[in-house]
């Protein structure tokens, strides 16, 4: 049986940023993709928002590598050219009962050490955006946009530079822990299985059912998973604003948010639409659903012509806790919590896990491999 260092499995932004971790500590590297293509899941079904850290618990490992993580990325991006934007980020309050909720993100941003947050008056807000409507913001200035398919091909090929590979079509079936590493089958078009001495699941949405599958993992370990879709209205037109526009928060999500991409057009979502356990996937959009969208984003953009908004496209938020349960931190398990030698599963990586992508690799090859000069 061919035997390999590290394989990791799904090339999502998290499996890419992993594997190239590994890679540059010089290690053998192996990226097995289901899919016939790199990120055509969560990673490319999201707002590709650099997000501060306001929103997560002070001290969650959320807070911690998507603060430490937007630092990285911006680096990341400057050096390996990936298009991204610094453009900022409005937070408002719509009527008087809600800025409490903006003195709770506020103070939370300050505990996480996001230290240049600016408290607005209306006029102050509107004075950056005249198209607004509220009666308080809190500005982000480290928020930004990012090309997360650029991302991932300069993660990809960072990766490939320092020796590994990424085998598309190229399903993991299932695994056994056993002495010297966790046997791997996998499936596709040529079917074989290899010994990998560390494994890294990063199979987003799937990597319960991946976890699941490995013989000799505790089961007590591995979360139900529990999806959530969200889906995105374009605006037919020109973006009414510069900035990211976010209500306060939801219960499953950040609200309905305006958000613009590189090439300027700007979109809203996503909604929250809870999926029954078991239920398929369905990644298409119910215009239907224009209807919660209007009313939710006149709050802040009274102006929104009748008839504007137009389906566009819907990601799965990877949870593992269902409807009216606490938010979940990351939760990132290597073998000091489950008792598998050489294997980390990463569950739940929703929002910020495109953030904190760089620091989450960086965080993976730490549990695998000990901390850089141990
Ligand atoms: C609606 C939405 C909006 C979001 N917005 C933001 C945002 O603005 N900013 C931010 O920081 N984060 C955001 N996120 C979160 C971010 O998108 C995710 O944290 C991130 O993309 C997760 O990446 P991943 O690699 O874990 O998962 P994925 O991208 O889903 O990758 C997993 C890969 O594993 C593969 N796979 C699955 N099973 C197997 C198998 N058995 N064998 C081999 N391969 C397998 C899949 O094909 C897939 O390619 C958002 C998420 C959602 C859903």
């Amino acid at each position: 049986m061919e035997r390999i260092d590290c394989v990791v499995i799904g090339a999502g932004v998290i499996g890419l940023a992993a594997a190239r971790a590994l890679a540059v500590r010089g290690h053998e590297v192996v990226v097995l993709e289901a899919q016939g293509a790199i990120g055509s899941q969560t990673s490319s079904r999201n707002s590709e928002v650099i997000h501060a850290g306001l929103y997560y618990a002070p001290g969650s490992l959320k807070a911690r590598l998507c603060v430490q993580g937007r630092g990285t990325l911006y680096a990341y991006c400057d050096a390996h050219r990936v298009a991204h934007r610094r453009c900022g980020k409005l937070i408002v309050a719509t009527d008087a009962d809600q800025v409490a909720a903006l003195d709770r993100i506020e103070a939370r941003g300050c505990a996480n050490g996001v230290d240049d947050l600016r408290r607005l008056s209306a006029q102050q807000a509107t004075a950056l955006e005249p198209a607004l409507h509220c009666v308080a913001a809190l500005l982000s200035p480290s928020t930004g946009i990012i090309d997360s398919h650029g991302l991932m091909l300069a993660l990809q090929g960072d990766a490939q530079d320092h020796g590994a590979m990424v085998a598309l079509k190229s399903p993991l079936l299932r695994g056994r822990a056993c002495a010297g590493g966790i046997e791997l089958d996998v499936g596709g078009e040529q079917p074989m299985s290899v010994l990998a001495r560390r494994v890294v699941n990063s199979a987003g949405l799937q990597a319960p059912a991946v976890a699941a599958s490995i013989d000799g993992l505790d089961r007590v370990h591995v979360p139900q998973a529990r999806y959530c879709k969200g889906s995105y209205f374009a605006l037919g037109g020109r973006a009414p604003f510069t900035r990211l526009v976010y209500p306060v928060p939801d219960e499953a999500g950040l609200g309905v948010h305006l958000t613009i991409d590189l090439a300027g057009q700007a979109r809203f979502g996503p909604d929250t639409e809870w999926l029954e356990p078991g239920q398929p996937i369905d990644y298409d959009v119910d215009a239907r659903r224009a209807e919660g969208f209007d009313a939710a984003i006149r709050r802040y953009w009274p102006g929104l012509p009748s008839g504007a908004l137009v389906p566009a496209y819907s990601g799965v938020r990877p949870k593992i806790v269902g409807p009216g349960e606490p938010a979940a931190d990351f939760t990132i398990q290597g073998p000091d919590q489950h008792g598998v030698e050489g294997l980390v599963n990463l569950f739940g990586i929703e929002s910020p896990g495109l953030t904190a992508s760089i620091a989450i690799g960086e965080y993976v090859a730490r549990q695998l491999l000990g901390p850089p000069h141990a």
